[in-house]
């Protein structure tokens, strides 16, 4: 009998936390390496958020919980999402998990069926592909092309569509790309999901870092039919740069959450006591750190944006939304780089953390090989020096 089973040997680790351990390790090793490649805002967490959870630790709220989370949580989150996106939930409406990521695999593990398919949209972000193998359902993969912003066309969605497909994956706004959705395009996905008698996921995790103006509407609010068969995930890992407390939440259909909780009844058990009572006051407390976290990306965002246009052979989508751009960088492929051939987006990489000390990740683990995602959750010093070491890297490329 082999040591691990097949379900694990479906899934490879994630290539994201990956590369950034091992810009750490260079890091400790005493190299000068900017990362680019964290999913984390890099601001602090606020302090009347930290100090909830001294609180509550001091308070001695450190037991176990009910395991879908602690009833305030709870409703906090049904007033939050009334409050950002007019929908209305009941506590039994709400599971909170061990993260958005845990929310995730939790919906696909009580709702998918061995051979299901879940229709993604590439660029993606890689857990969702992995979570659906893992849990024996089929990801079924659409292309977008970085002319229509990296959003499927209504045809591409309809050719998608299969006797086994179960559920649309929808992230807006998107990892790795930073698309966004217009009201129009989720109008239709929400229509054509009824038509076809489909559940929907809608990962809104990045809902609060969003630029230009764009405001992002919850596809549970445009049908009656989207609103019984869409799942909301959402967390507070990155509105409040919270990524290391784990708090994540599930809005939608009751009977799915209370399978979700009955399953973390028999695995996780509740997340943890005093996050929770943080993530509290992260959702009932004062707002004014959102915003101002939200213009420092939008500062960033649009000296990255320009800052990599204008480097020959680099050309880079403007995002309206999350923290990452997604420059095309395939006009190297094929070149050489002190004789070292780049064969694609992952060599590119491997090439940039070595002679230019500066970490990406490669297309590829999105997804599409033809880019590299360069997050701007960093400070504008190390942006403009990342693109200078970025520009000096290219210009070699023969
Ligand atoms: N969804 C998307 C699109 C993400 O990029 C991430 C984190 O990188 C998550 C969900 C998970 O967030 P968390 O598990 O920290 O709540």
């Amino acid at each position: 009998r082999s040591k691990l089973n097949a379900r694990i040997n479906r899934i490879e680790p994630s290539m994201t936390i990956g590369i950034s351990a091992k810009a750490k390790d260079l890091c400790a090793a005493g190299l000068d390496v900017l990362s680019f490649s964290a999913g984390e805002p890099d601001f602090d967490t606020p302090d009347n958020i930290k100090i909830a959870a001294i609180k509550a630790t001091v308070d001695g709220f450190t037991k176990y919980t009910a395991a879908g989370g602690i009833n305030e949580l709870r409703d906090a989150v049904v007033e939050k999402e009334k409050r950002r996106n007019g929908l209305d939930y009941k506590r039994e409406n709400i599971c909170i998990s061990v993260g958005a990521k845990h929310a995730l695999f939790n919906i696909a593990a009580v709702m998918l069926e061995e051979g299901d398919e879940i229709i993604i949209p590439a660029p993606y972000w890689v857990t969702y592909e992995a979570i659906a193998k893992y849990v024996g359902a089929k990801p079924v993969i659409i292309e977008t092309k970085e002319e229509n912003g990296f959003i499927p066309t209504h045809e591409d969605w309809e050719k998608a569509i299969t006797p086994n497909t179960k559920m649309i994956l929808i992230n807006n706004p998107s990892n790795p790309t930073g698309a966004t959705y217009e009201k129009s395009d989720l109008e239709f996905i929400a229509k054509l999901a009824e038509k076809h008698d489909l559940w929907i996921i809608s990962d809104e995790i990045y809902e609060d870092i969003v630029f230009d103006g764009y405001n992002p509407v919850s596809i549970a609010t445009l049908s009656d039919y989207a609103y019984e068969r869409t799942l909301v995930v959402n967390g507070i890992s990155k509105t409040y740069s919270m990524t290391g407390w784990r708090i994540g939440y599930t809005c939608g259909d009751s009977e799915v959450v209370a399978a979700m909780i009955k399953l973390q009844s028999q695995s996780t058990s509740n997340p943890t006591s005093i996050a929770q009572m943080a993530a509290l006051e992260a959702l009932r407390g004062p707002q004014d750190s959102v915003e101002k976290m939200r213009t420092k990306f939008e500062e960033r965002r649009n000296f990255i944006v320009n800052a990599l246009n204008s480097i020959d052979g680099i050309t880079c989508f403007n995002p309206k939304g999350a923290f990452y751009v997604f420059p095309n960088i395939s006009a190297f492929f094929g070149r050489e780089y002190e004789g070292k051939k780049i064969t694609g987006s992952m060599k590119f990489a491997e090439l940039l953390l070595e002679h230019a000390l500066i970490a990406v990740v490669p297309g590829i683990a999105f997804g599409d090989d033809r880019f590299m995602r360069f997050s701007f959750a960093t400070s504008l010093e190390n942006l403009k020096e990342g693109v200078e070491r970025l520009k000096k890297f290219v210009e070699k490329i023969k």
